[in-house]
């Protein structure tokens, strides 16, 4: 049944071959407000094997002649759709707010960081892409250039989805290759909005292409489909895994970007100010709904006490509600299913034994609440056996373990199946260069949050956290392209 809101909300469409398309199924989905439950963001189209073929088909057409574009013609494309990004950052900015719940001025933030990636990657048009080799002949010139892969299929997640979507479309444009993107369906609307900054740039009909809807039909179907030519995912470790078989299956490249549970050592030396502000920001803000945010908090006992109250005395001054609202510092889990999750870890946290100091609570309906919100929860006595320190919440859940050395802390920092990002807080450079180099993890940081991505730096993870490929900066290049060597006599 059609509710009088949703009558009012604006239907967004597939993208294909140029054209703003309903799906051949007729059928759609609706993108709500975890902030405001059964507010309606937009209706997408939930979309069929049959419209993901025509996706493909017209990446495959479009490619050739994509391809053929010089670098720096795919670049001011790229630019010019980055420009009218920024024209609509709030626009968008906000309709992330809307559907995924964390504040607008993350939100905001985030956009003008698709911004920043697409500017970044339409400089690549420009670059290098290989070297001169000395043969063994002499009269022979031999060089390595770059091909592109053909059609990329892009499947992302809800939580970035400005971000992602934009370092994993950006490079694979810049080098010559046509996509088919499927985003998360929560963030459908927002979607659209970024595919339509392409559009606007008058990208050629066929390069980009937009197919929503369920990710377990859409997905499978893509990573299969004989016009696609890779895949690069970013979402949970089992559809990841569900995604690489068939990739393997295929013989085509793949990408791999998953869960984390990144820690955070807190030594004896740490200036504790620090590490309490970026120990919250790290792990609490985006309600704690980031591959990199910080998870497990190991402290060393002799500063253990100190840091726990000034961490307790900050969290207790956050604030939970609206996103859009200006007091807001902490907004909604993005759906329903996700607050419940976040809360099932809470017991289990409970129930092994670990000590709620702080938070847990469901706020539905408390305070003029009506979303899915949970205050932010701090445990302590937390033992790397436990549920706490091994799975990945996706939620505002921190996890106080006390070790006694750096040595301890450090096994217990690695002691885990994840390796995305992880942070250390010291003065000392032999402890700096101790967790340089025992940290298995794909981003280290120093005095600094786990959770902080820089665009033209490589951006992984190890372990169960990534297929062992990098994205961002100049290693896009290396998923996005082929090497070809080239012998010339
Ligand atoms: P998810 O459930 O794996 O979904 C990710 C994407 O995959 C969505 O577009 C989803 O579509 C689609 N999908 C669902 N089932 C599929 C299937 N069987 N085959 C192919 N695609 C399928 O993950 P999520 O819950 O959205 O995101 C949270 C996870 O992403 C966390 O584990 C987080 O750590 C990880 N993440 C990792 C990074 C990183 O860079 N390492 C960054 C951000 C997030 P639907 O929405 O339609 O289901």
């Amino acid at each position: 049944m059609t509710t009088t809101t949703e009558a009012k909300t604006k239907t967004y469409l597939n993208y294909v071959n140029g054209e703003w398309v309903t799906s051949e199924t007729g059928k759609t989905g609706v993108s709500k407000n975890p902030a405001k439950k059964d507010e309606v963001v937009g209706v997408y189209q939930l979309s069929s094997s049959n419209d993901l073929d025509k996706a493909a088909t017209s990446a495959r057409q479009a490619q050739n002649a994509w391809k053929k574009l010089t670098g720096n013609v795919r670049g001011d494309y790229l630019l010019k759709a980055a420009s009218i990004m920024e024209e609509r950052a709030d626009d968008i900015g906000e309709a992330m707010t809307l559907e995924m719940g964390k504040t607008f001025p993350e939100a905001k933030g985030e956009t003008m960081r698709g911004v920043a990636i697409l500017r970044y990657f339409a400089g690549e048009g420009m670059r290098s892409v290989g070297d001169v080799i000395p043969s063994t002949d002499s009269d022979a010139l031999m060089f390595t250039t770059r091909v592109p892969l053909g059609v990329v299929g892009v499947i992302t997640p809800w939580n970035f989805p400005v971000a992602i979507p934009m370092w994993k479309m950006a490079p694979a444009l810049i080098y010559g290759n046509a996509v088919v993107f499927k985003p998360a369906s929560e963030t459908a609307v927002t979607s659209a909005k970024i595919v339509e900054c392409l559009h606007d740039a008058g990208i050629p009909a066929g390069v980009v292409n937009l197919v929503t809807g369920s990710g377990s039909l859409i997905g499978p179907e893509m990573a299969n489909h004989k016009k696609v030519d890779a895949i690069t995912f970013t979402g949970s470790n089992t559809v990841g895994k569900q995604l690489a078989k068939i990739a393997v299956e295929r013989g085509i490249k793949y990408q791999l970007e998953m869960g984390g549970k990144n820690p955070v050592i807190v030594a004896n030396d740490a200036d504790l100010d620090l590490a309490v502000e970026a120990t919250i920001s790290g792990g609490l803000k985006s309600s704690g709904q980031k591959c990199t945010a910080t998870s497990r908090v190991i402290v060393q006992k002799d500063v253990y006490e100190a840091f726990k109250e000034k961490l307790l005395t900050e969290v207790a001054k956050i604030t939970v509600g609206n996103g859009m609202d200006k007091g807001t510092w902490m907004g909604p889990s993005v759906t329903e299913g996700q607050l419940n999750t976040v809360l099932s870890y809470i017991e289990k946290g409970k129930k092994e034994g670990a000590t709620l100091l702080y938070g847990g609570n469901k706020l539905d309906g408390k305070g003029g609440l009506n979303g899915y919100y949970v205050e932010p929860a701090v445990f302590e006595g937390v033992t790397p056996d436990m549920v706490l320190a091994r799975e990945e919440i996706f939620g505002p859940v921190l996890a106080l373990m006390k070790v006694n050395t750096m040595e301890e802390a450090l096994e217990t920092a690695n002691d885990s199946e994840y390796g995305l990002s992880a942070s250390i807080f010291t003065t000392k450079i032999a402890n700096m260069l101790s967790f340089i180099n025992e940290m298995d993890a794909g981003l280290v940081r120093i005095n600094a949050e786990s959770a902080g991505v820089e665009l033209q730096a490589p951006f992984g993870g190890m372990k169960q956290s990534s297929s062992h490929t990098r994205e961002q900066g100049q290693a896009a290049k290396e998923f996005y392209t082929s090497i070809k060597t080239v012998f010339v006599k």
